[in-house]
């Protein structure tokens, strides 16, 4: 199939028809965990398609809204340091880290950048392998953040042995301890989740087992188009009208079971999962990666030894919203400051706003509710 036929709007026509026809008349909240569906959801209007009792919710999808703003702040610290160079992904050097006071000017990789220091946007983990080839001279620190897709990557990077002036300050998260922990939340009350597509791509659907099995959650993984999408969603509201849940695989053409067994084994080999902090969340147990001891001279927070703040401070700034809006409780517009002049994608307020991936930012693209 062409990518054409996955938008067509007389099969999108009929699969809305046949999820009206299916769902049961209570009201479903279905989760999503991943920007890159929210993007396409917004995009394509698909909330506006469905039946209204259906809620299509954003998780915490977002890897940069997720990063601890103690973790931006080891990264700002590391930079300015002499002969360093900082590297890291576009929407990283925006995300205001201070927000645990009221009287507090956010900082950001961007500001420290302004102060002189040498911070790079870089679009592929090879990218800072070849800044750090050019630059000997100099300690290059890949400021990495991501969840298992990325990781992946960064793993192959220090799999090969790159340069050792190049290190790893890693801020990884793991999705699905974060959606096990969402389940645990008793007032949001997910009745399914839609896998994301890029992450399944990677580990394949068995680490989503428990989901279906220990919870009774259907479970479903899902490309990106609009009928990959409400195909899953289709499957989930089957299931839950059938009163049975399992795990689904909707996104056969680029995920298998079993994931990418190669990338599985040099993430295991390169990364073991700790316990991590998600920005306004909490700490959730083997949620994060940190590089395994035999890979230390790569390991950004081996070699700096940076004294880390307190991870536990509540690092949402009071007036912003990103806490509830991560774990689906509320929508962008339910923010006072969404869209005004205090936050915007220009002005951001909190980290949802910055991030091509933010629930925020995108509703500010795609319009309101109905997106
Ligand atoms: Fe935070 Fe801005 Fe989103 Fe409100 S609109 S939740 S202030 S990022």
């Amino acid at each position: 199939m062409r990518i054409d036929d996955y938008r067509d709007s007389e099969l999108v026509k009929k699969i809305i028809h046949l999820i009206s026809k299916t769902a049961p008349s209570r009201k479903i909240k279905i989760m999503h965990v991943c920007g890159t569906h929210e993007n396409f959801i917004g995009r394509f209007g698909l909330r506006s398609l469905l039946p209204e009792n259906i809620e299509l919710v954003a998780g915490p999808g977002c890897p940069v809204c997720v990063c601890p703003a103690s973790d931006i702040n080891t990264a700002i610290e590391i930079s300015l340091m002499d002969k360093v160079i900082l590297a890291t992904f576009g929407d990283m050097i925006r995300v205001p880290s201070k927000s645990n006071s009221e009287n507090s000017e956010n900082d950001s990789l961007q500001k420290a950048k302004s102060k002189g220091a040498d911070v790079r946007i870089i679009y592929s983990p090879l990218d800072v392998q070849k800044i750090a080839e050019k630059n000997p001279d100099k300690r290059v620190v890949f400021f990495s953040v991501g969840f298992e897709t990325t990781a992946a990557g960064v793993a192959s990077l220090i799999y090969n042995q790159p340069p050792d002036n190049l290190s790893i300050l890693s801020s990884h998260r793991l999705i699905p301890p974060s959606m096990e922990l969402l389940l645990g939340i008793g007032d949001i009350q997910i009745d399914g989740f839609l896998l994301p597509g890029h992450v399944t791509t990677v580990i394949g659907m068995n680490p989503f087992e428990i989901f279906p099995e220990a919870y009774l959650m259907p479970t479903v993984s899902a490309g990106f188009e609009p009928l990959d999408i409400l195909s899953a969603v289709l499957s989930i509201v089957e299931q839950i009208k059938e009163g049975r849940a399992s795990l689904t695989n909707k996104y056969t053409r680029a995920v298998k079971e079993d994931g990418n067994p190669k990338a599985i084994k040099i993430m295991n080999d390169v990364f073991e999962e700790v316990s991590s902090y998600w920005r306004g969340i909490g700490r959730i147990p083997r949620s994060g990666l940190k590089l395994r001891d035999k890979y230390s001279k790569w390991d950004a927070n081996k070699i700096f030894e940076i004294e880390k703040g307190n991870k536990n401070f509540f690092d949402i700034h009071p007036h912003c919203s990103c806490h509830l809006i991560m774990i689906g409780k509320i929508y962008p517009p339910d923010c006072p400051l969404f869209a005004k002049k205090a936050c915007n994608p220009e002005n951001p307020f909190g980290p949802c706003m910055v991030s091509m991936d933010g629930t925020c930012r995108i509703w500010y693209r795609y319009g309101g509710k109905n997106n």
